[in-house]
């Protein structure tokens, strides 16, 4: 199968393109032709090399994928090969106290795909049974490729762990990566009154307010000062913060009294200041959460099938030149999800 892969972490020079053995499905697996995937921030670190956490090499990075169904492993039954599906990337042990208790994304063994086992940047994945679903008709492969793991987070951070309620205000910071792009739409989704988020693009910005952002705040600026102005001193209900270190003091002088401040992520890195004082007095929570449940995850389907979810495409880039969707992650200059097409 041809792929994109490394055999030693490093930086982008380490990517290779080329053959790689097929995959078979084990039992209780599935396996997929993929045809579209997806770059998540997960994918830079892998490359990196993450501390503590050894993969075996070589390594064929990519979470998010979507494609038809090749073959089915022993004691699996179906979807029927041919089917168009889509792959939840996170993989749970089905037996912890946690995934008995329907609390996927807690499970003591969660493993995303293209972490540890062999991922969707190639021609064929292997994936357990229960992480494949059907497609949603409406999508391109593209946009089919592009929503798991980034809407699914945005999903299970707001809509449960924030359990963000109609007249409800918002922000969001850093308007443009997979998983805020995706919560300013499930925030209107679920009856925001007001979505206000932040970029440091004008572009980006302008982009955001088309997309139904009521206020887009230059992040350059004091945004907790900024959003305690536009909201006349009240704050926001709830914060969406995916950034850390930058942004942390913001999103604590912004959250309103009661306010919930939810952490899917740190991509400035992951030790903020933090004046302690606003939390206990302003009586805030934080909230952290990650990926999603298997409920979540067919909520948030139903949702994308029924066109109230639609996935943002910034890009599109083939296979054999996978790098530059990875140097497209690290410019952070798109808007949406930067797809890899694998294969016709
Ligand atoms: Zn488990």
């Amino acid at each position: 199968m041809r792929a994109l892969f490394f055999t030693g972490h490093g930086g982008f020079d380490a990517l290779q393109y080329g053959d790689r053995p097929d995959l078979t499905a084990g039992p209780g697996e599935i396996l997929v032709r993929v045809r579209a995937a997806a770059m998540n921030r997960l994918d830079l670190f892998v490359l990196a090399g993450i501390p503590g956490v050894p993969i075996a090499l070589p390594h064929v990075p990519g979470a998010d994928g979507a494609g038809v169904v090749e073959a089915l492993g022993a004691g699996v039954r179906g979807p029927a090969p041919g089917t168009r599906v889509v792959i939840q990337p996170g993989l749970s042990c089905g037996a912890c106290e946690f995934c008995r208790a329907g609390q996927q994304s807690l499970c003591i063994s969660f493993r995303i795909l293209g972490e540890h086992l062999s991922g969707t940047f190639a021609e064929l994945v292997a994936v357990p049974a229960a992480n494949v679903y059907p497609a949603p008709a409406g999508l391109t492969d593209e946009q089919a490729a592009a929503f798991p793991l980034a809407a699914l987070t945005a999903w299970r951070l707001l809509v449960t762990r924030a359990a963000l309620r109609p007249g409800e205000t918002v922000l969001i910071h850093g308007i443009g990566g997979g998983v805020s792009t995706f919560a300013l739409q499930i925030a209107k989704l679920c009856g925001a009154s007001r979505v206000i988020v932040t970029s440091s693009s004008e572009e980006k910005r302008k982009r955001a307010l088309e997309m139904g952002a009521d206020d887009a705040l230059d992040s350059k600026d004091d945004v907790g000062k900024r959003v305690r102005e536009l909201t006349k001193k009240r704050g926001v209900d709830v914060v969406v913060d995916s950034v850390g270190a930058a942004t942390w003091k913001h999103s604590l002088v912004a959250a309103a009294k009661g306010g919930r401040i939810v952490t899917p992520g740190a991509t400035s890195g992951p030790n903020p200041e933090e004046e302690i004082r606003h939390i206990f007095w302003k009586q805030l929570s934080i909230l952290g959460s990650t990926m999603g449940t298997d409920a979540e995850f067919a909520a948030l389907l139903a949702a994308v099938s029924a066109g109230r979810i639609v996935p943002v495409v910034d890009s599109v880039v083939p296979l054999a030149e996978g790098r530059k969707a990875y140097e497209r992650m690290q410019s952070s200059q798109g808007l949406g999800k930067i797809v890899v097409r694998v294969s016709a």
